[in-house]
């Protein structure tokens, strides 16, 4: 598995920890930490994903979108 990245895959800049909101659909799921970068890349670590995906399901759009 992947540890927690500190640098963006797709640039190679300093990622920074943020809160953003988790949209599917245009329902909002809350807000989630991820690590943001510059160019607009968002990586979420394996816990947060886990809780985003479930959020989705008790939303009720899970599956609708399949990428986070
Ligand atoms: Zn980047």
């Amino acid at each position: 598995m992947m540890d927690m990245l500190e640098k963006c895959i797709m640039c190679g800049k300093k990622l920074k920890r943020e809160k953003v909101d988790y949209e599917i659909c245009g329902i909002n799921l809350g807000k989630f930490s991820a690590d943001i970068c510059s160019c607009g890349e968002q990586y979420f670590d394996e816990k947060t994903a886990e809780r985003m995906t479930e959020a989705a399901r008790k939303a009720g759009v899970f599956g609708i979108a399949k990428e986070i």
